[in-house]
């Protein structure tokens, strides 16, 4: 039994594109992963989808590269910031927009258990 709450706690996570790419992303805490992430080298928003669970391996000391990508927790702010984003591409201003902003926010953040994802040495990534 893993003293963890998630399998994926810790752990360099194996991610691949059909392009070609192969990333590991560390994920430097005890919470959930996203299956796919943005693809670097094609371009495609959902290309990277996590390729390979025999391959990750849990490192709690690990430290990231420069450049290197980091799963992190979600702060609530950029939930909101990302939650009003969406909203506002889909429904026009006034209270449905606002309750739409509220459920969005609460399903990306998860009390803080909501992966983001950061550059090691440069600050959040673009999600
Ligand atoms: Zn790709």
């Amino acid at each position: 039994m893993s003293e963890y709450k998630h399998k994926e706690a810790f752990a360099l996570m194996h991610y691949a594109c059909p392009c070609g790419h192969r990333e590991v992303i560390w994920n430097e805490r005890d919470g959930v992963t996203p299956f796919t992430v943005g693809c670097p080298s094609c371009g495609d928003g959902v290309g990277l989808a996590h390729h390979s669970l025999w391959l990750d391996r849990c490192v709690p000391d690990y430290k990231p590269h420069p450049g290197q990508r980091v799963f992190c927790a979600m702060p609530a702010a950029r939930a909101e910031s990302l939650a009003r984003k969406i909203a506002e591409s889909r429904v026009r201003p006034g209270k449905e927009r606002e309750d739409l902003i509220g459920y969005l926010t609460d399903d990306i953040w998860r009390n803080g258990e909501g992966p983001d994802i950061r550059i090691e040495g440069y600050g959040m990534a673009e999600i």
